[in-house]
């Protein structure tokens, strides 16, 4: 049996970092200063800086971050939020939380995001808010969406779990609609030891009322102005995080390496893949998902030969029995042909040539 392929390998990234992390987790159980300490106010500075706006709020993971930046908007009960279905499902529970409705549009055949006219069709007077995700790294198009909700007066919430460092004409993913949502689930772009999130907006009102919601509704201590919630950073996974931040544009490079890597192998083949260089964006390549009429093939192949591969998502969200309480049925056939037709690829940044060129050669040999 060939060695095994994994599609993430986050062990070889401690190694490195091993180092560096043993004596700073020490210094952070010396200090004792757990709850909201001086690496989460710090890293909170440093992501603000790093993504261009004005607030970076930590919480306790990108579900919490969604929930928050949509408390945060304004959303309640019998509001209608525009999202994708082709996520996960973390993006809509979110919506969930809020007692509001998610609307399940349908996405583009090439990009995977939202697609805009979908967006429009779908608008009615209950909407409050466009949720687009920049889905496996690929920003969304936010010109389109920011036109629209600007016509509408809808609110934009960013899901950036998957986009850590991406960016959209220049400006980062989260800097663009009104508050961005990240995840530092372990195997994210940039990810913790753990769960944890955040929240960016420029907006001080918004904020404020996430940072007292994150918090046990309490801007000042022992004083509650809302029924809020426990979903804070812990001070460990800050500390973690504040190293790996300084290295998150190296590690997206890597990423960026495999795919155009893996474009160059295999452009030729009769499958869809995704341009390494889009247009207007910047793809930070949370996972290399391709299309192919010949996918179950392919996954066998890569399976028989000891190589990860998976597939995101088998089930899209307006298929999902979490939402069958809505007695809609959308016919979103783009998503479904998607769903029978994607497979994604291992890759991570310290992916070698050696094991990229493997997996290309167990590709092209299908279709041999
Ligand atoms: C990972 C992820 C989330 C949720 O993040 P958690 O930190 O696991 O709660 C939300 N949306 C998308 C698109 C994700 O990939």
């Amino acid at each position: 049996m060939s060695q095994a392929i994994p599609m993430v390998d986050l062990k070889l990234q401690y190694q490195e970092l091993k180092s560096e992390l043993t004596p700073l987790l020490e210094s952070v159980f010396e200090n004792t200063h757990f709850i909201l300490g001086p690496n989460v106010q710090a890293f909170e500075k440093e992501t603000a800086k790093y993504i261009g706006v004005k607030h970076a709020i930590s919480c306790a993971s990108g579900t919490d971050a969604l929930h928050l930046a949509l408390l945060a908007a304004g959303i309640k009960e019998g509001d209608e939020v525009i999202t994708t279905p082709f996520t996960f499902i973390a993006t809509a529970e979110a919506i969930r939380y809020c007692n509001a409705d998610p609307v399940f549009v349908d996405i583009e055949p090439d990009t995977l995001n939202i697609d805009i006219d979908a967006i429009k069709a779908a608008i009615t007077d209950k909407t409050k808010a466009i949720l687009p995700v920049h889905l496996f790294g690929l920003p969304a198009n936010m010109d389109k969406i920011k036109k629209l909700a600007e016509k509408h007066n809808l609110k934009i919430i960013e899901d950036c779990a998957q986009s850590f460092g991406a960016n959209y004409k220049g400006v980062q993913t989260g800097a663009i609609g009104d508050a961005g949502c990240y995840s530092f689930f372990p195997s994210k772009n940039l990810g913790c030891y753990g769960d944890g999130g955040l929240i960016t907006t420029n907006s001080d009102e918004m904020a404020d009322t996430i940072r007292t919601y994150r918090n046990h509704g309490s801007s000042k201590r022992y004083y509650h102005d809302v029924i809020g919630f426990n979903s804070r950073l812990d001070e460990i996974q800050a500390a973690i995080l504040r190293v790996k931040l300084k290295r998150i544009d190296g590690y997206n490079a890597g990423r960026l390496r495999v795919a155009q890597a893996y474009w160059d192998n295999l452009c030729d083949l009769p499958i869809l893949i995704p341009n390494p260089e889009p247009t207007n964006s910047n793809h930070v390549f949370h996972q290399y998902t391709l299309l192919s009429e010949r996918r179950d093939e392919i996954m066998k192949a890569l399976q028989d030969d000891n190589i990860g591969c998976a597939v995101y998502y088998p089930v899209p969200l307006h298929m999902q029995k979490a939402f069958d309480y809505r007695k809609v049925k959308e016919n979103l056939p783009i998503t479904e042909h998607v769903m029978k037709t994607c497979m994604s690829l291992p890759i991570f940044p310290e992916m070698t040539d050696e094991q990229i060129e493997r997996v290309c050669s167990v590709i092209k040999s299908v279709f041999n």
